[in-house]
């Protein structure tokens, strides 16, 4: 079986970790968000990808749910004694790796995409890491500071900020003009099942559907869609989504993130027991709903809930 997952960093990379479990012979391809990359110290910094490739290979910090276990902060320090920052942006000695290993790579000519499948020859993260591009793509902020208008770096917003001011519009400036990475539209094709992990709908699974073509080629695929809402009780999860959704006019429940995707590229939906009453307004949308435990607690709780998904795409398949 081939499965595709558009994925964000935390959401995303959890339930691929259950994914794994659930469909051990499973052939999958992760399309992974770009848009939330930085050029920090001169250097090239994948939080999405490095958080999917960290946590399936077995070098994430758990707790934190990004960056790397055993972390030390040596050489952030010393820049910060220099007065180089920016001081906001968590990168620790161990992860600097990664990111020096990569900018060595696109300059000296490697597409972003044969960089990720360098790194992930060491971590092994047993799916194949796709960016979603291999173009320069990055979510930027409209938000009143000060009273002004600009707009910000979505790791500024997110980060530095952290979302403590609305967000007026959130743009990927560049998708329009990106393409996506060499495999993406071709695993889109070959799929025999599509998910949507519960990841960010706007500023990772969002940013994903901005490059042209993707959108196109997971509607046209013919195979099963089906999404795991990363809004539960109507806050989400972890994280400011509500911030980013209510950007885009959504509000921040489960049902009006299926009505978002809608039924023209989602087939079926998973919501938590808590939002039970909203599977009778995603079903008037067209799309198949049910309400199971989507709290990825622990392996055993995320692994329930990609069986959860692998079933309901069987049932859209048979209706
Ligand atoms: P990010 O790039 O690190 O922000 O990660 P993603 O975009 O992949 O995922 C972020 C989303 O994951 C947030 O909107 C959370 O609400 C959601 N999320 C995190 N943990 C859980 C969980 O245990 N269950 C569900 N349903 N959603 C979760
Ligand atoms: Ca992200």
């Amino acid at each position: 079986m081939r499965i595709v997952v558009l994925a964000g960093g935390i959401g995303g990379a959890r339930f691929l970790r259950g994914l794994k479990q659930a469909a051990p012979d499973a052939d999958i391809t992760v399309i992974g968000n770009t848009g939330d990359d930085i050029h920090l110290f001169g250097l090239k910094v994948c939080p999405d990808l490095d958080t999917v490739m960290y946590t399936l290979g077995g070098g994430i910090n758990e707790e934190q749910g990004w960056g790397r276990a055993d972390e030390t902060f040596h050489l952030k320090e010393e820049l910060a004694a220099y007065g180089v920052g920016p001081e906001w942006f968590g990168l620790g000695d161990r992860d600097f790796a990664t990111h020096i290993v990569r900018t060595q790579m696109i300059t000296a000519g490697f597409p972003l995409s044969a960089v990720t499948e360098a790194l992930c020859d060491r971590w092994k993260p047993g799916v194949r890491l796709l960016p979603m591009t291999d173009d320069r793509v990055e979510t930027h902020v409209a938000v009143e500071l000060d009273g002004e208008r600009k707009a910000v770096h979505f790791q500024e917003y997110w980060v530095r900020l952290r979302a403590s001011v609305p967000a007026e519009a959130v743009v990927p400036v560049g998708a329009e003009q990106s393409k996506p990475a060499p495999g993406v539209l071709e695993a889109l094709a070959e799929a025999d099942l599509i998910l949507f992990p519960p990841s960010n709908p706007v500023v990772s699974i969002g940013t994903i559907l901005a490059v042209p073509g993707i959108r196109e080629a997971i509607a046209d695929a013919g195979v099963p869609v089906v999404g795991l809402s990363p809004i539960v009780g109507d806050a989400p999860v972890r994280g400011m989504a509500d911030k980013v959704l209510a950007a885009v006019g959504v509000e921040s429940t489960a049902a009006a993130v299926a009505e978002h995707y809608g039924s023209g590229l989602l087939d079926g939906w998973l919501v938590d027991t808590v939002d039970a009453d909203a599977v009778t307004r995603v079903r008037a949308a067209g799309i198949l709903c049910r309400a199971v435990p989507l709290m990825m607690s622990g392996l055993d709780a995320t692994t329930q809930m990609a069986r959860e998904a692998l079933a309901m795409a069987e049932e859209v398949r048979e209706a």
